[in-house]
């Protein structure tokens, strides 16, 4: 059950020390977007998230990668120079790949970083990315993520992975 268990546990992707992360030596950061770094309701990036997102293209190549829909996306992320992934089949590997082509990053200087134990996290460790769960970033999900919840409340009972336990193991 090790591989749902994300390498590091944060409220927000604001919480994480991301200097910490340049000086372990990861050069890729992907970010999953619905409450992440967005909520399902905000149709665009907001400001803040923007701005610290864009700060962080200084030392790190930056993604995005959603399981939502083009449209949703793309529309998000408009404002942005970010280059992003949708419907990208999380946790299947076909973004990882896709990923790796593109940027020639080996795996073990990617981190992912998203809200979803079953998605972002699995999906990270299938790899030995550095993973990075957050809380989301409001109750409400997507009706495909309700679903998931439910599977990830067992999982996190059974790891004995409490919301709220913030933990940082490197
Ligand atoms: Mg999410």
């Amino acid at each position: 059950m090790k591989i749902f268990i994300p390498k590091m546990y944060k409220k927000s992707i604001f919480e994480i020390d991301y200097s910490k992360l340049k000086k372990l030596g990861y050069k890729l950061l992907i970010f999953d977007l619905d409450n992440t770094i967005g909520t399902i309701s905000e149709k665009v990036c907001s400001k803040k998230s923007q701005e610290f997102l864009n700060s962080l293209t200084k030392d790190f190549q930056v993604i995005i990668a959603s399981n939502s829909f083009k449209k949703r996306v793309s529309n998000f992320l408009k404002d942005t120079n970010l280059d992003y992934f949708s419907f990208s089949l999380k946790p299947t590997l076909k973004v990882l790949k896709k990923i790796t082509k593109k940027y020639q990053i080996e795996y073990s200087k990617m981190v992912i970083i998203g809200d979803q134990v079953l998605t972002d996290i699995f999906l990270g460790n299938r790899k030995g990315l550095m993973t990075i769960l957050v809380d989301p970033l409001y109750i409400k999900d997507f009706k495909i993520t309700k679903i998931n919840r439910n599977i990830e409340k067992l999982i996190m009972k059974k790891n004995k992975l409490i919301r709220g336990n913030y933990y940082e193991k490197e």
